[in-house]
């Protein structure tokens, strides 16, 4: 007899890429749908193997199912073991859904994953029924169990989206994008990383493997591909391995990949876009030099930044920039200085993101109250200059502001007003029943006209 799971990754009203920030999450005021790949992968293990199965429950792609209707869902599927994915700015939320698949499912054995509850882990196990916390990534955790011993990337499966109804994961241009990893964790060392804490030591994908992952998302129909990982051209021989590869089967897609700047030159870039890339993201954090000289180990001058952002540029690949808005030392002039910074780099999109402090590790005490529900903002005790009001008013401001400049009024309105407003509108209203999901769920049925 198989041992049955049961993974869930629930919703709540609000846009949330959970596997963002070294899977604490992040809040998308975007209509982008992103999978999760660790939950993904760990499902395919699953079901791989002869002793176990799987029964992967997004509800994000179940139609955006509320946390009633996904009750119900759970309460039909017969398991042995649950798992919900968690997320920072939704904990509250996630561990009432736990709470609640315990009373009403008698003897269920319920975990939960994600690095929240990896932060949270004393907590919950004090103050909770839950049953396990999982304080790795799930499809490590989920390797070991199921084989015995350690799985590095190179152990992980081809991810089996045909688990889920993987055609729902659309980017804001009605596109299927589905996620693969060729590498995982960063060997830069930068302050406050979330990836670095929770993945340890780089790792990257045989190039075979990463093959044999893009040649059954291209067999699936998927639109665009993007790499998860967090400094793809980290190793340039192995991309440019995996590009003449890709070029010489014939192999057309389109995708996207995330990187540090400084790894790339126009011989990568030529070969990359011959490949099919056509946009590269990259984080440029600050404007503020010493900003900087704290939260980034790889200082690159502004100047050949530029030049790469450039040259990028002139070959027909988009270029999207990162900026973290509301560092704990960041003042209204250094905030300035880093849009300043955004407009003389001028990238075709940008990201201005908040700061988020999760390098919780070692603080006592801590409680759920330390996420902030549906914001991506911690409530840790670091001492910053500016509120998380007048951070957010830099971020929507930087954000129209950007954008008119870039492209038009009307785009500033429709994409970063209009979902915006949409977003805050939703969260106003369910942030006081985070944990009442019952409620939660009618408001939000309200508000999107659902009845
Ligand atoms: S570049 Fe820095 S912030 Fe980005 S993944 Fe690497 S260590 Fe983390």
């Amino acid at each position: 007899m198989k041992e049955r799971f049961l993974l869930v990754r629930p919703y709540y009203g609000v846009n949330i890429h959970t596997d963002a920030q070294g899977e604490f999450g992040t809040v998308l005021h975007s209509r982008d749908v992103f999978p999760d790949l660790p939950l993904i992968n760990a499902a395919t293990i699953l079901n791989d193997s002869d002793d176990y199965s799987a029964v992967l429950l997004d509800a994000y792609v179940e139609g955006k199912i509320l946390p009633d209707d996904l009750l119900q869902k759970i309460s039909s599927v017969k398991f042995d073991k649950l798992i919900i994915k968690t997320a920072a700015a939704t904990i509250k939320s996630d561990l009432e859904l736990a709470r609640m698949i315990k009373d009403s499912i008698p003897g269920s054995y319920v975990m939960l994953a994600g690095q929240a509850v990896r932060t949270l882990k004393s907590w919950i196990c004090k103050n909770t029924r839950v049953d396990e916390v999982i304080d790795e990534p799930l499809d490590k955790y989920i390797y070991r169990y199921v084989n015995g011993r350690e799985g590095t990337i190179n152990d992980m499966p081809v991810p089996d989206y045909s688990l889920v109804d993987y055609k729902s994961y659309r980017d804001d241009n009605d596109k299927i994008r589905l996620t693969v990893l060729a590498s995982r964790s960063c060997p830069l060392n930068c302050a406050y990383c979330p990836y670095i804490q929770y993945y340890n030591a780089y790792e990257s994908r045989d190039v075979d493997k990463v093959m044999e992952d893009i040649r059954s998302l291209v067999a699936l129909g998927v639109d665009i591909i993007q790499f998860r990982d967090q400094f793809f051209t980290c190793d340039k021989e192995r991309i440019m391995d995996l590009c003449r590869r890709i070029i010489s089967e014939g192999i057309k897609i389109s995708w996207i990949c995330e990187t540090e700047l400084s790894s790339l030159d126009e011989e990568l870039i030529d070969l990359m876009k011959e490949a099919g890339l056509f946009l590269v993201c990259f984080d440029i954090k600050s404007g503020n030099k010493e900003i900087l000289g704290k939260y980034k180990s790889n200082i690159v001058d502004k100047a050949g930044q530029k030049k790469t952002v450039d040259m990028i540029r002139s070959k027909g690949v988009k270029t999207m920039a990162f900026y973290t808005i509301g560092f704990p030392e960041d003042t209204w002039i250094t905030l300035y200085e880093t849009f300043k910074l955004a407009e003389y780099m001028d990238s075709d999109i940008v990201a201005f993101n908040e700061f988020t402090d999760f390098h919780l590790d070692g603080m006592e005490d801590m409680t759920p109250d330390v996420f902030c529900s549906f914001q991506n903002a911690g409530n840790s005790c670091m001492k910053m200059n500016l509120t998380h009001d007048e951070i957010r008013y830099a971020i929507e401001l930087f954000s129209m502001k950007y954008t008119e400049s870039h492209d038009s009024v009307e785009k500033a309105f429709a994409y970063n007003y209009t979902i915006t407003m949409d977003n805050k509108n939703v969260i106003s209203k369910i942030a006081e029943c985070e944990c009442d999901l019952m409620e939660l769920s009618n408001r939000v049925r309200r508000i999107r006209g659902l009845e």
